[in-house]
């Protein structure tokens, strides 16, 4: 018998990170080494007292500070952002689920990558800023980056179909969001609320609203790129309100291959972490019994400019995808704390990646400065 896999979960208190531990509670031989959080630390204690790992990973030290943590017996507290390096890192652990959200998520994805983990990889944004350092880093260290992306884990699997020189492009589903339907010119007015209202799926606060804008697309089609290693010209993106058909792939004699399921992202999560495996768990299936209709139409670019920038961002590479990845979390936070407008989003992602001095190959630390320098200039611009 193969003994029990050891599983970090970076952003366990999470949506992603809920539903990978109910998919643990179904799933045999696995077992959750280290946990982490950063705000909801009762959570964390809960999922602690539940799952019994040996690591907790307060990341926020100013709010582990104001948090009485009890007596978790077995478990270590520990406390700070370099200990989800830690974590991500440990000899034992076989895989990462890396589902921390934003930036913020990339160094404890890179130190999994970089310690030639199975990284089970929800966090698009690590692959939208630092895709060329990621792939690199996996190749050198033996790491597999399996998607949880709903639309890539479609791909992966819809790609077992044909070889990769026999496929012709990747088309990734969007659900549209709430606006879908909307007049463009009532794009101006929508609220916070209405942009949190996501019409099949129930996701993190920051995902919901860059699904609204469809900027949720334009990373994916940047993590596309990096995880397939297709160029923009391959990638199509595909309006599909339903939520059933999660992509496809198109192989060049005419044969289109989609991977259908219910809107649940335990199927991905659970794909990545019983890879190349499949096994019955707790994810929904398909009613066919019941009448359904499933529509396709292309997205409308005019209505949703925010599309357009992450074709952009994988066409060009190098800074790019850190400076729209730094100005969209800020305009996104902005927009949730009623300081911009729901278009002003995507206009000042266009305008600030416009005017940035564009870096073909850069480092870590060019990637960091590219990311610190965005963030000024949508502050310099919110407060003019
Ligand atoms: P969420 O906001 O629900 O959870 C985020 C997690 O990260 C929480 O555990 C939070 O404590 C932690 N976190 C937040 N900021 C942090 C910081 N600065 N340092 C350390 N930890 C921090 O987000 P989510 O919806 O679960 O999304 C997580 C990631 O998965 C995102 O990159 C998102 O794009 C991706 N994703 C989510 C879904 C979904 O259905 N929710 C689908 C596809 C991809
Ligand atoms: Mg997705």
């Amino acid at each position: 018998m193969t003994r029990n896999k050891n599983i970090t979960i970076l952003g366990s208190t999470g949506s992603i990170g809920q539903s990978a531990l109910e998919v643990v509670r179904h799933l045999e031989g696995f077992n959750v080494l280290a946990i982490s959080g950063r705000s909801n630390l009762a959570k964390l204690v809960e999922q602690a007292i539940e799952f019994k790992p040996r690591y907790l990973v307060a990341a926020d030290e100013r709010m582990a500070e104001d948090f009485t943590f009890p007596d978790l017996g077995e478990t270590e507290i520990l406390v700070g952002e370099g200990q989800l390096d830690f974590i991500a890192s440990l000899e034992e652990v076989d895989i990462v689920l890396a589902a921390i959200v934003g930036v913020a998520g990339l160094p404890s994805a890179w130190a999994a990558v970089e310690s030639g983990k199975t990284v089970a990889l929800a966090n698009k944004e690590a692959l939208v800023v630092a895709g060329h350092l990621m792939t690199d880093s996996a190749s050198r260290s033996g790491a597999t980056i399996l998607p949880v992306d709903s639309e890539h884990s479609a791909v992966f699997q819809a790609l077992k179909a044909g070889s990769p020189d026999e496929v012709n492009r990747i088309v990734l589903t969007a659900s549209g969001g709430p606006f879908r339907d909307w007049d463009a010119n009532l794009m101006e007015s929508v609220t916070v609320e209405q942009a949190l209202a996501h019409p099949t799926w129930d996701m993190g606060q920051k995902i919901t609203i860059d699904s609204a804008t469809m900027m949720n697309k334009s990373l994916e089609v940047i993590e596309a790129k990096w995880l397939f290693g297709m160029p923009a010209s391959k990638i199509e993106v595909v309006i599909h309100p339903q939520s059933i058909v999660h992509s496809l792939v198109e192989f060049v004699d005419g044969s289109t291959v989609a991977q259908m399921s219910p809107p649940d992202m335990m199927l991905p999560i659970q794909y990545a972490f019983t890879y190349p495996d499949r096994v019955a768990g707790p994810c929904p299936k398909l009613d066919l019994g019941q009448a359904m209709s499933l529509d396709f139409y292309p997205p409308d670019t005019t209505k949703f400019p925010a599309l357009e920038l992450g074709f952009e961002v994988a066409k060009f590479g190098g800074s790019t995808g850190a400076v729209l990845n730094a100005v969209n979390e800020e305009a996104v936070a902005a927009f949730l704390n009623h300081k911009i407008k729901f278009t002003d989003i995507s206009t000042v992602c266009r305008n600030i990646l416009d005017q940035h001095n564009f870096e073909p190959f850069p480092t870590m630390p060019q990637l960091i400065a590219a990311d610190q320098w965005a963030r000024q200039e949508i502050s310099k611009w919110m407060n003019a």
